[in-house]
């Protein structure tokens, strides 16, 4: 092959830098056959772009198949199944100090791309991601977490950033990241939830999953549609409202709803959120298990005697006796036009089928008023409390108080069971 020689003080016109089409097909040719490595290179400037010169040749990697070549600025890294990448800064830096393509992260599968917040940066990598922020520095998230992160909204979530790299808990099973808004707790039976907030601060407090709530179970979720929050764990669940402050809950009730006449003046939502709002100052969390519609025409307008506790009629008797889906310790709330006489609701019920009648019209907080009944509790002569005897409607601070030893008698009660 003859070499071409340049006169060095050749001096070329204008018109002759101008390539023909065949040249410059030519050429593209010639590019096809440039490693791949060297494709990125030029397409991101070559060595008068950011990366600057090339501080070591393209080289193998150790697995033989993959190839790499460093910079003044980064590196790219290629491998068949992912094409050439580059990576540079603290995300290089990271990625280094986790092991490069032999870590779990394997080859970058992405640029350093902005992420959709505009503030910071990131690569995907075969095994998971390094996010970058100014304020936060460069940490990688993987696995589950990472799907949650993912599922959340990625740095757009509550969530933010991440603050840590992915770590064993101190109980050497879970795993977690910290983020800026939060964290998400991993395990293998429990798989990965977010926990943010003052509930994660209430958790903490208790020794995150070393306490007796251990890992959580959910995210974050709205309680019946109201302000209330509430996330589970596996022994237990954290509320939190503004009105009930922060609870652990470790006990519940499971209730069944069976509907002879819909509610007219709130909804069950509204009522079960009341109910759950109360409840959390107990320590009692409240499930709504199931919901039946019953056609029993006869017993719309129920007659309750005189709704003695321990005293039912014949049509309570009968009523009650609807008990589709319900186990052991289950609790029933009947929802009819009305009683006989007129009440809000009655909380009298056969011996073993444990629940009560709550009227279409009733107040927000019948229902938690009747379940007080149910699980013990007798009226008192207080407007500012649940178990007030003068009618829940006339409630004059909500929500409505429970006091200590009433607390302590719903978590005695049989019919609220252990988390
Ligand atoms: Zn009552």
């Amino acid at each position: 092959m003859s070499k071409l020689k340049i006169d060095p003080n050749l001096v070329l016109r204008e018109e002759q830098l101008v390539l023909s089409e065949h040249q410059i097909r030519s050429i593209q040719d010639l590019l096809k056959y440039q490693h791949p490595i060297t494709q990125k290179y030029l397409a991101l400037g070559g060595s008068g772009g950011w990366l600057g010169p090339n501080t070591t040749p393209i080289t193998k990697c150790p697995d033989g198949v993959g190839s790499f070549q460093h910079y003044a600025n980064g590196s790219i890294y290629y491998h068949p199944s992912t094409g050439a990448h580059e990576v540079h800064g603290l995300i290089r830096a990271r990625w280094q100090s986790l092991g490069w393509e032999r870590s779990f992260l394997g080859y970058p599968i992405t640029d350093e791309t902005a992420t959709p917040d505009g503030i910071g940066r990131y690569n995907h990598f075969q095994g998971g991601s390094i996010y970058w922020s100014p304020s936060t520095g460069a940490w990688e998230v993987h696995g589950a977490i990472r799907a949650k992160y993912s599922s959340l909204g990625w740095e757009r979530s509550f969530l933010g950033y991440p603050l840590t790299n992915e770590m064993t808990c101190p109980d050497g099973i879970g795993r977690y990241n910290h983020f800026q808004g939060g964290s998400i707790y991993w395990s293998p039976s429990t798989g990965a939830w977010e926990v943010h907030g003052l509930i994660r601060e209430q958790w903490k407090a208790l020794g995150w999953e070393r306490s007796v709530l251990g890992y959580p179970t959910s995210d974050e979720l709205a309680v019946f549609g109201g302000t209330g929050r509430i996330s589970h764990f596996q022994r237990g669940s954290i509320y939190w409202s503004s009105t009930a402050g922060t609870r652990v809950l470790r006990e519940r009730v499971r209730i069944h709803v069976k509907i002879l006449e819909n509610p007219t003046s709130f909804t069950l939502n509204q009522q079960f959120a009341a109910m759950q709002e109360v409840f959390a100052v107990a320590g009692i969390r409240v499930d709504w298990v199931t919901t039946e519609n019953l056609s029993l025409p006869t017993l719309t307008d129920v007659d309750v005697g005189g709704c003695f506790m321990g005293q039912t009629t014949a049509e309570q008797n009968s009523l009650f006796g609807n008990r589709n889906f319900m186990g052991g310790n289950d609790l029933v709330v009947y929802y009819v036009r009305s009683t006989v006489p007129g009440y809000n609701g009655c909380a009298a019920h056969p011996a073993g089928r444990p629940g009560c009648v709550v009227v279409r019209s009733a107040s927000r907080w019948t229902l938690a008023h009747e379940f007080g009944h149910v699980l013990g509790l007798s009226h008192v002569s207080n407007n500012d409390r649940l178990m007030t005897g003068l009618g829940t409607f006339n409630i004059t601070n909500p929500p409505p108080d429970l006091i200590s030893s009433e607390s302590t008698t719903m978590r005695n009660s049989t019919l609220s069971t252990q988390l």
